[in-house]
């Protein structure tokens, strides 16, 4: 029996996208810290360059955090029931973009009206 792709996406498929996206991010975060500990030479005074690498990668680690924190959101409407549903209107968000997107709070076309206008999305 041949199921369609998108329509068997079920809110258990979606979690399991979303935890392992959160799996990937906290890796990602973690893996600086865990190679310099394989290299096994860490000590407190070389903790400089540690701190000059840190700095590099702020700019990265911040975006990581702000979409860790979405993916968190989207686990708990998951849990209330909320999920695929659109924050600001209220309209399912199509499971194309839920794909895509899993922690994706609004639909595409709220999306766009709040980039183009940021004042009409909230009225
Ligand atoms: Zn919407």
């Amino acid at each position: 029996m041949k199921k369609p792709r998108i329509a068997s996406m079920g809110l258990e498929d979606y979690r399991c996208l979303l935890l392992a996206k959160k799996a990937d991010l906290l890796r990602n975060a973690a893996a600086g810290r865990t190679e310099l500990a394989a290299g096994g030479r860490l000590s407190p005074d070389d903790e400089a360059p540690v701190q000059h690498d840190r700095y590099i990668s702020i700019e990265v680690k911040r975006l990581d955090h702000e979409i860790l924190g979405r993916i968190d959101a989207a686990l708990a409407r998951l849990a209330n029931g909320d999920f695929g549903i659109c924050a600001e209107c209220g309209n399912p968000i199509s499971p194309k973009r839920l794909q895509a997107l899993p922690w994706a709070d609004c639909c595409i076309r709220c999306q766009e009206r709040a980039a183009a206008d940021p004042q009409a999305a909230t009225a």
